[in-house]
């Protein structure tokens, strides 16, 4: 407020501006106008100050007003901020303003938050780094770090707070709190892939190289060196560096594939042998990728380098044993397959043209069972639906299979069934054996087993096994059987008188009339030396005689050449006949009362036949 004195000349008396004092009431008539004037001039000043005054009321009253718009400008813009604003209190730590985003992020009123502290809201927040963070702010204007606060529900976020001490009419610490969880988190991401990355390559053991295809120099890391035989990165890289690492044979190559690449612009891919700083010599594998800047020029190429040795290695002994297999099949005399699920050929090595003659190829989709004839195949395929089913192995299992001339090949077939890594039944594998010719010599064997070498006829031992069998059929059937004893009459004497080889003629001869004189079913079978049986099936005893009779005669008819004196001799033969009547008699009684009737033929004068029936 501006206070102002009257003029002086406004109440200055008349006589001193010269007017003349001859009448009181003029004087006083003077001194009234002087007054009036004087006060005219003092309303005039006082209107004027009061024009004054209300300007300078409306000056300020206008300056209030656009303080006041500015401040609720500011609160609005403060309380609209992404981040959250705090005014602390820098002695106390008392929060003094806070702005709305504060109070939304924290889950407080401002009330509230006006009332707490800031370590209320930040655990992180003690005296000591306040302590900190004052002394900074002495030196510098103006702090930033990472902090984390507190909602009110007690869960808590990270924040990276900015503050700055103000100083208006007292020292403010001014504090802007960023959420940054979202930040956090892409940056733990990115910190978890940029690990991930780093195993990945760690554990491929891959060395990285990056290219520059403008001054060639490279920058790489410590594993590519290790590939190399580097111990550490002492070795400046480069392209021409890396050549001289490459194998003679293989560089040429390796740098027409990468000038390619690089003509193209398109991915650089090769496997190489390098040689080692230590000498050694190993298998890699490069692949580089132009890289583009912002702007999409390429002056980069970046890559990897991996040591596939071992994986070169492991497949070089997978080709070497798969050949080795290979050679071993074909080489084998048996034939080697493998059937698919449904049981139809999806594999055959060379060998089945040899065995069947078929080419590996025809069979191929074919199923074992068209190679068989018809009933051959209905058997065999009951037993592989067996082992189907089962799926069990087939041991040995002998089957007749048609070549393609069409005579029949005896297999002994062997396989098992064929189960992928995750279980599945894929079928079978195994190995087919031409037993032919075996099977041959075993019949021939059994055949030898039976037969007496000498006369073609059965031996003892299959005599009486078949003699047994016949009983049992001929009691089965309630049907007659008769049995006939034969003995050579005076057979050492012709062994005496023309040798032994005769003597073994003469039984051959035997043997050759019964053959020829005896009837299919009738079973004859050389007993002893010189003593044979002979089994006659649904024979009475009286036609067994006639038999017996009918054999005789035929034997001393029947003449064997002595080769020196080109003469035959003739010989005879004593028979003892005897039947099956009554149910219940074993083999053993027939031929002991066969003996006994041989035995009388004998007694009888020889080259005769006798007969004894149950008593
Ligand atoms: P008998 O009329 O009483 O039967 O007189 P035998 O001479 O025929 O009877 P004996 O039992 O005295 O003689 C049988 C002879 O048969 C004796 C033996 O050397 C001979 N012999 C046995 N097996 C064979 C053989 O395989 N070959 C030859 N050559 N002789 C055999
Ligand atoms: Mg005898
Ligand atoms: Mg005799």
């Amino acid at each position: 407020m501006r206070y102002s004195k009257p003029f002086a000349s406004d109440v200055m008396p008349l006589k001193q501006r010269g007017e003349p004092m001859s009448d009181p009431l003029q004087k006083l008539q003077h001194r009234l106008e002087a007054a009036q004037r004087a006060l005219a001039g003092a309303e005039s000043r006082c209107t004027r100050q009061a024009a004054e005054h209300r300007d300078a009321l409306e000056a300020s009253e206008n300056a209030r007003r656009q303080a006041e718009q500015e401040l609720k400008l500011l609160r609005t813009l403060l309380d609209n901020s992404s981040d959250a604003i705090e005014v602390i209190d820098p002695v106390s730590f008392r929060f003094l303003d806070v702005n709305e985003t504060e109070c939304r992020e924290l889950g407080y009123s401002r009330e509230e938050l006006l009332s707490l502290h800031i370590f209320d809201i930040d655990p992180e927040f003690s005296e000591v780094a306040a302590k900190h963070i004052e002394e900074e702010l002495n030196q510098v204007s103006g702090v930033r770090f990472d902090s984390v606060h507190r909602r009110k529900d007690g869960s808590t976020f990270p924040v990276e707070v900015s503050a700055k001490q103000v100083k208006t009419d007292r020292p403010y610490l001014f504090c802007i709190a960023r959420d940054i969880s979202v930040r956090k988190l892409l940056e733990s991401e990115r910190q978890i892939n940029e690990k991930r990355l780093l195993l990945a390559i760690q554990c491929g053991q891959m060395g990285v190289w990056e290219l520059d295809l403008v001054d060639h120099t490279a920058n790489t890391s410590l594993e590519l060196g290790h590939i190399f035989g580097y111990t550490s990165q002492e070795s400046e890289w480069s392209f021409k560096l890396f050549l001289e690492h490459v194998l003679p044979e293989d560089r040429s190559e390796v740098s027409r594939l990468f000038h390619e690449a690089i003509a193209r612009q398109t991915d650089w891919h090769c496997e190489c042998r390098i040689r080692r700083t230590d000498g050694e010599l190993r298998w890699i594998t490069v692949r580089g990728r132009h890289w583009h800047d912002s702007e999409g020029v390429v002056q980069r190429m970046i890559g990897i380098v991996q040591d596939i040795t071992e994986r070169k290695l492991a497949v070089q002994a997978v080709i070497a044993s798969e050949r080795r297999f290979r050679n071993l099949v074909e080489s084998l005399s048996d034939w080697v397959w493998e059937v698919d699920e449904q049981g139809r050929y999806i594999y055959c090595s060379p060998n089945v043209r040899d065995l069947l003659g078929y080419e590996p190829a025809e069979l191929i989709g074919k199923s074992p069972l068209e190679l068989m004839p018809a009933a051959e195949a209905a058997r065999v395929a009951e037993i592989f639906g067996t082992a189907l089913s089962e799926r069990s192995h087939l041991k040995d299992l002998v089957n007749i299979n048609l070549h393609k001339d069409g005579h029949e090949v005896v297999m002994e077939t062997s396989g098992a069934p064929v189960v992928d890594a995750d279980g599945t039944f894929r079928g079978y594998r195994g190995i087919d054996r031409d037993i032919t010719d075996r099977k041959e010599l075993e019949r021939e064997l059994e055949s030898q087993a039976r037969t007496d070498v000498l006369t073609g006829l059965n031996n003892r031992r299959y005599f009486f096994e078949l003699a047994e069998l016949e009983l049992a059929r001929a009691k089965r059937h309630g049907n007659q059987f008769s049995l006939l004893m034969l003995d050579v009459d005076h057979f050492k004497l012709f062994n005496d008188s023309y040798g032994h080889h005769i003597g073994d003629r003469v039984l051959q001869k035997l043997s050759e009339v019964c053959m020829h004189t005896l009837r299919e079913i009738d079973l004859s079978g050389r007993i002893g030396g010189e003593e044979f049986a002979i089994m006659l099936p649904e024979t009475r005893g009286d036609r067994a005689m006639e038999v017996a009779e009918r054999l005789r005669l035929a034997i001393a008819g029947a003449p064997v050449l002595l080769e020196q004196q080109s003469t035959f001799v003739h010989f005879t033969v004593s028979i003892g006949v005897t039947s099956l009547v009554a149910a219940g008699r074993q083999v053993d009684d027939l031929l002991k009362r066969a003996d006994d009737a041989l035995y009388a033929a004998k007694n009888a004068g020889r080259n005769q036949v006798c007969k004894k029936d149950e008593s």
